[in-house]
């Protein structure tokens, strides 16, 4: 790619928005697809191959998004799509058991080692909240704690703002979530231990369960400290909570065995979605059989789904899980790895202050000095100039999350090629800021 600036025609993309706003709440099915934050309008794709994807006004882009995470192995990987096809011709849903579902919770259990038994479900949204039932459940408390800038989906309990301060009651982050039902969530600066250690100390006979993304991947990238994950996992033993590890975004992603292997600490239950399901509507929650038991129907807590354990998702699930051997994982590291030194060197060059936070394929540049460690030090990047960098980064044909708290998501199918022609296109982009 040259420093020369290939501006984006969408002519096409931009009627398609203006129409679909008369049909769809904002023109799309999930907020954040809108390129609000970003001042612009958004992308219309046509189809998706390998570590491109293709508008309708016939842009390509090299894709960073992967559908927010899930395209571990890139658009339309050849092997997801035959099985997607031979699965289909057989028929697209039961609600009966099917073999397949049985293999796949195998597979889960044999990867990730904190799972002994594991329930699919339809999204990231549901796995969490599902978990969260269980957990409150179980242990017969209403209190809940997660972390300032962690998103666990759209449910009432998990949909809180932060407030600041040590261990502050939670208040609902939108219209429609009872105050009564935030008033149960804890919510704490993400990577504080102490702040932890001080809500259990207040509250702690109330607390059904911490809920932590092990890389919070909804603030940017932001890594665990040394000892949080650890500390989480001896706080919630010494009060009788139950320990969930939201791996919707990591599982399957940064390790073999989730980001739960990578750092050695085992929940009581894990959530798991995005990567699960191949690119197509998959969630699910797992984690020890004498709490997982508990649901229905072996047990009282109710949890159901008429397309659970679907078999076109399925299919596509354990095809992608298959995909991912030892060596995509070490591709996806050195990949990530590349991008990130070649990042770094244009930041250098540029004199724009970034921060980049990486946890193998998961990369996010902010534009701070750093470090960056929690909602708080990622908030202070500065937003405006993220604005023109996105800008810049799609006149260049890289597609890359419209907001700055998103990361980055390599694939297993990016090029050596792809990831050059991408710092290429940050550089300049960066120069002409
Ligand atoms: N948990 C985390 C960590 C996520 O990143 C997301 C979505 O981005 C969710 C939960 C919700 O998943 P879904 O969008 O599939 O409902």
């Amino acid at each position: 790619m040259s420093e020369s600036v290939s501006k984006r025609i969408d002519t096409k993309s931009s009627a398609a928005f203006e129409e679909a706003k008369q049909y769809i709440p904002g023109g799309v099915n999930s907020p954040v697809r809108a390129f609000k934050s970003v001042g612009l309008t958004p992308v219309y794709i046509e189809r998706g191959e390998g570590s491109r994807v293709y508008d309708i006004d016939g842009n390509v882009f090299i894709d960073y998004v992967g559908s927010w995470g899930p395209l571990i192995m890139g658009h339309a990987h050849p092997e997801v799509v035959r099985v997607l096809q031979e699965t289909a011709a057989k028929g697209t849903s039961f609600g009966a058991p099917t073999l397949l579902e049985t293999e796949m919770a195998k597979l889960v259990v044999e990867r990730v080692p904190s799972i002994e038994i594991v329930r699919m479900v339809n999204s990231g949204t549901e796995a969490t909240l599902s978990a969260i039932r269980l957990a409150r459940g179980v242990t017969k408390r209403d209190k809940i704690l997660k972390f300032e800038g962690s998103y666990h989906g759209h449910s009432d309990s998990l949909l809180i703002k932060a407030g600041s301060g040590v261990a502050t009651l939670g208040l609902p982050d939108s219209p429609g979530v009872p105050e009564s039902v935030a008033s149960n969530t804890i919510t704490v600066p993400y990577n504080d231990l102490d702040s932890v250690k001080l809500a259990f100390e207040k509250f702690g006979e109330q607390i059904a369960c911490i809920i932590v993304e092990p890389i919070a991947g909804n603030m940017g990238v932001v890594p665990p400290k040394a000892g949080f994950l650890e500390g989480l996992r001896e706080v919630t033993e010494r009060h009788g909570s139950i320990l969930i590890f939201d791996e919707v975004m990591t599982g399957f992603r940064v390790h073999m065995g989730s980001a739960q292997s990578r750092f050695g600490v085992k929940p009581d239950l894990t959530c798991f979605g995005k990567v699960i399901g191949g690119g197509l509507p998959v969630g699910a929650y797992g984690g020890k059989r004498e709490i997982m038991e508990q649901i229905a129907p072996s047990g009282p807590i109710y949890q159901a789904g008429t397309l659970s354990g679907n078999p076109l998702a399925m299919a596509a699930g354990y095809t992608t899980l298959k995909l991912l051997t030892p060596a995509v994982y070490d591709r996806l590291e050195e990949a990530g790895a590349r991008l990130q030194a070649g990042f770094e060197k244009n930041a250098k060059e540029a004199g724009i202050p970034v921060t980049i936070n990486r946890v193998g394929s998961m990369v996010c540049p902010f534009f701070t000095e750093g470090p960056v460690v929690d909602y708080d030090t990622a908030k202070a990047s500065d937003l405006n100039l993220f604005r023109r960098y996105f800008a810049a980064m799609i006149d260049r044909g890289v597609s890359v999350a419209p907001s700055q708290f998103e990361g980055m998501f390599v694939s297993g199918v990016h090029s050596d090629a792809d990831i050059d022609a991408t710092i290429d296109a940050h550089r300049s982009a960066l120069l002409s800021l």
